[in-house]
């Protein structure tokens, strides 16, 4: 079309109407993100990119000698092709290894360091001799890399590092927190930002780590639905989430997904069903099947506080009997082979009333045995409309959401994850989904 036309203006978009905003005090909540109008299911209501990553090095799998984490790029968390082309680091031989050089001069300057480079290749020859408590705690090695992250940032980027401190989370250093400050102190000469190197730094840290961690699943294997985290990311935005025991919006990473830009570690919150205006978005902290007793203790132990949920308010007065429903469901699920319809059994034959939330364990929770994941709609299309294909979030396993009767077995379409994901889910972000949040005051 030629200037000198007149054409008309071509349409211009009106901006995506803000779906959260934050209120800074709900009573008994305190900070909170609540739904700024109706949202539709599968809508994404938030994209996040880590502050910093940082592997997942569990004594008992062996991973700190190298086997697993070196499975993954040091520097954005790929899946390394077994076999194929990778990029070691120079530095530590070989250690680390990267999915590109692009990965590889990143890392360099950023998430792999040559501090950090050498901190993690002794902490690697450290681990099996690490000092009591530590020696008896499954999670010293990965805590001594998130330490090693959270100071390199402090040096690399102190607005990053203010990004961090400022997440909720305090304590007091204890035996363990101490023991792992000076475990990161004698492993190379910390590079102190502005903020410093103490153990009051290190615990305060430590309850940041514990309070907004995320964890990145390894590739699903087609097989069992189990996996393992690969790493932990911290998301600051998507710290603003409570938890509630039956959410209404989920968390997928697409770390493997053919993502431009580099933001393959990226987060996405999607709502899992209708959200009316006003309401409280909530994410589940874990597995949505974990039963009463395991689910208050996490909270408690982890993020101080003793969940009032509708859910727990029921399950509450299930006293002892829980764990005898919970197995009972479990038998019901595996004697079904996991059909959709085995649920009703498995509320071990209780009336509707005491068991209000059997619908959404029917309708939004993963079937495959194991797998504990929550499933939500893929991406609502630039049309808004809703798809009826949900999503695990845990396994990736893609189902016909409209059906409970249809068997799982033949409902799961047979496409790889991550064309449709891509096709579906991740080309329909509408970004930067972060200047949708409105602040408010209240
Ligand atoms: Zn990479
Ligand atoms: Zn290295
Ligand atoms: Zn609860
Ligand atoms: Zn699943």
């Amino acid at each position: 079309m030629s200037s000198s036309e007149a054409a008309p203006a071509p349409a211009t978009p009106l901006p995506p109407q803000p779906s959260l905003q934050v209120v800074p005090n709900i009573p008994r909540r305190g900070r909170a993100l609540v739904a700024a109008r109706a949202i539709k299911p599968g809508e994404v209501l938030l994209v996040d990119s880590p502050l910093l990553l940082y592997p997942n090095l569990d004594v008992a799998a062996d991973s700190a000698s190298s086997s697993s984490s070196s499975s993954y790029c040091a520097h954005c968390y790929r899946t390394l092709p077994s076999g194929g082309p990778s990029f070691p680091c120079l530095g530590c031989s070989g250690h680390a290894r990267f999915c590109s050089d692009t990965c590889r001069t990143l890392g360099a300057a950023c998430s792999h360091t040559p501090w950090v480079c050498r901190a993690l290749s002794i902490l690697h020859a450290t681990a099996p001799h690490l000092p009591p408590p530590l020696d008896h705690h499954p999670e010293a090695l990965s805590q001594a890399a998130f330490l090693i992250a959270a100071y390199n940032l402090s040096a690399i980027s102190p607005d990053g590092f203010v990004d961090l401190l400022s997440l909720q989370g305090g304590a007091t250093p204890e035996h363990a927190a101490l023991a792992l400050h000076f475990l990161v102190a004698s492993l190379s000469p910390v590079p102190t930002g502005p903020a410093g190197f103490s153990p009051e730094l290190t615990a305060s840290l430590l309850a940041k780590d514990k309070m907004n961690a995320f964890g990145l699943m390894e590739p699903a294997t087609g097989g069992t639905g189990e996996r393992r985290v690969r790493a932990y990311g911290i998301y600051p935005k998507a710290s603003f989430f409570n938890h509630d025991c039956l959410p209404n919006a989920c968390r997928f990473d697409y770390i493997d997904g053919a993502v431009v830009g580099g933001r393959n570690a990226d987060i996405v919150v999607r709502s899992i069903h209708d959200i009316p205006e006003g309401r409280e978005v909530c994410l589940s902290y874990f597995p949505v099947n974990w039963g009463y007793k395991e689910r208050q203790r996490r909270l408690l132990e982890d993020y101080g506080f003793t969940c009032e949920c509708d859910r727990c308010m029921v399950e509450k007065t299930w006293k002892d009997e829980e764990d005898e429903l919970e197995e009972e469901a479990m038998d019901d699920e595996e004697m079904e082979g996991g059909e959709a319809g085995g649920e009703d059994e498995g509320m071990g034959g209780m009336e509707d009333g005491d068991f209000p939330h059997a619908y959404f364990f029917m309708r939004y929770m993963c079937q495959r045995e194991s797998c504990g994941g929550t499933l939500a709609p893929l991406a609502l299309s630039a049309q808004s409309v809703v798809s009826d294909v949900m999503e695990c979030n845990v396994c990736g396993r893609l189902s016909r959401g409209d059906d409970p009767d249809t068997d799982p077995g033949s409902a799961c379409l047979q496409l790889e994850a991550n064309p449709i994901l891509i096709e579906c889910g991740l080309s329909s972000l509408r970004d930067p989904v972060m200047s949708s949040l409105v602040y408010v005051s209240m």
